[in-house]
């Protein structure tokens, strides 16, 4: 396998470094502080194609392999970890879903939209009460004639106040069945769909996270994608998928981490020489270094898997838990570095320090990573 960028990686790190400088760097503080979800930059990102990097052109999108998409998440992500989540929740997730599993006239309908970033694109799996196992999930839909009724909540779910469109995985038949569920595609404005609370986060503070609202939500069985019962297992494959994204996302925050690192050990000198040259910082470097290349080989080996059409179910698991618990390690490792500067503001590993948590609890756990890999190799 080789593991150098081609020409559309390296033209895609080259745009979104650029584009970063002007439009993302300067602003991240703020973004942060306030919990500003910079939707004009996600329309930016849009126009630049990252918004649907794995849509076919056909349907308006930049018809990438997950070796492209891969790229432009760690890059994004080494500017800023939140603009990187949710690009991942738009691509992988909502715009995902309906492209795996709608209709030819469902995706000629969404796709066009959610690829430019026209639309924003939110996905509901999680609710109040089931965030691993989710298929115990309380929201229903009822049939109604022609359409179905939905009433319940979902809850952390990205982008659920600036959506225009929800892909929801709601109940459809008994609990405890995991064809009981079934997957809909709910545009804002739905009466009885609206969007609630919103999250006061630890880190990835400039990605939106809040309810999704079902109040005799009424929606057309032309909603529903792929077949009733097909939900729950459509959700599993989407997340195969969706995990390559996450660990990018962890990929990007542990490089960001360790280039701050390395650079300022190289210029603090204490006892009368830069830091770098005490071993103990040292060691943590080549620790970072050497982490980061492994998270690296996984990532790639699960895209290249899921470029060739084969199942990746072992290999996404594995990339996503590593390269999750790796992001949280280097940031901690980076701000050690740092020392006091490092807990403070004024540098960014403070900042990965807070949004690499997110990557060892979203789209599945460290521990239901665990779970997956060893359900996987015993059988
Ligand atoms: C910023 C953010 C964005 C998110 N975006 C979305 C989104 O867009 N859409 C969406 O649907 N969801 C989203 N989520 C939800 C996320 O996927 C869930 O938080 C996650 O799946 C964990 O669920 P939970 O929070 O309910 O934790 P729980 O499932 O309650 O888990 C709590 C703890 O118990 C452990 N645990 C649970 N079951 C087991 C087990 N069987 N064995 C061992 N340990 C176990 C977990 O690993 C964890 O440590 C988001 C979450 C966050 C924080």
């Amino acid at each position: 396998m080789d593991f150098s960028y081609n020409e559309n990686q390296k033209m895609i790190a080259d745009m979104i470094q650029k584009f970063g400088k002007q439009n993302i760097t300067p602003f991240v503080r703020e973004w942060d502080d306030a919990q500003i979800f910079p939707v004009d930059v996600f329309k930016k990102l849009g126009e630049l194609g990252l918004m649907g990097v794995l849509v076919p052109t056909e349907y308006g999108g930049s018809g990438f392999t997950y070796t492209e998409y891969v790229t432009a998440i760690e890059e994004l992500s080494i500017l800023d970890p939140s603009v990187g989540l949710s690009m991942a929740a738009h691509n992988s997730l909502c715009t995902g879903h309906i492209l795996q599993f709608g209709s030819e006239e469902q995706k000629k309908k969404w796709l066009p939209k959610l690829a430019t970033a026209e639309w924003i694109g939110a996905w509901g799996l999680t609710e109040h009460n089931t965030g691993s196992d989710s298929g115990g999930m309380a929201t229903t839909a009822v049939k109604d004639g022609d359409d179905w009724i939905l009433n319940g909540a979902k809850n952390f779910i990205t982008h659920a106040i600036s959506g225009d469109v929800a892909v929801v995985i709601v109940r459809t038949g008994e609990k405890g069945d995991s064809h009981g569920m079934s997957a809909f595609v709910i545009e804002k404005g739905t009466p009885g769909f609206s969007s609630g609370r919103k999250e006061d986060k630890l880190g990835m503070r400039a990605s939106e996270t809040a309810e999704l609202i079902f109040d005799n939500c009424r929606v057309s069985n032309d909603n529903l994608l792929g077949n009733v019962g097909d939900g729950f297992i459509q959700a599993m494959k989407v997340l195969d998928g969706g995990r390559i994204s996450i660990a990018s996302l962890g990929l990007g925050i542990a490089k960001g981490a360790y280039q701050s690192a390395l650079q300022y050990s190289k210029e603090r000198e204490q006892f009368g020489k830069p830091i770098s040259h005490f071993q103990a910082i040292a060691f943590k470097l080549a620790d970072m270094a050497t982490e980061i290349e492994a998270s690296e080989l996984l990532i790639y080996n699960a895209a290249d898997k899921k470029n060739k059409g084969e199942r990746m179910t072992l290999e996404g698991a594995m990339a996503k838990y590593y390269s999750s618990e790796v992001a949280v390690k280097v940031a901690n490792d980076a701000v050690q570095v740092l020392g006091g500067y490092g807990y403070t503001k004024d540098f960014p590993v403070e900042r990965f320090y807070r949004d690499s948590k997110l990557c060892t609890i979203g789209e599945g756990t460290s521990e239901i990573q665990k779970l997956v890999i060893s359900k996987q190799i015993i059988g």
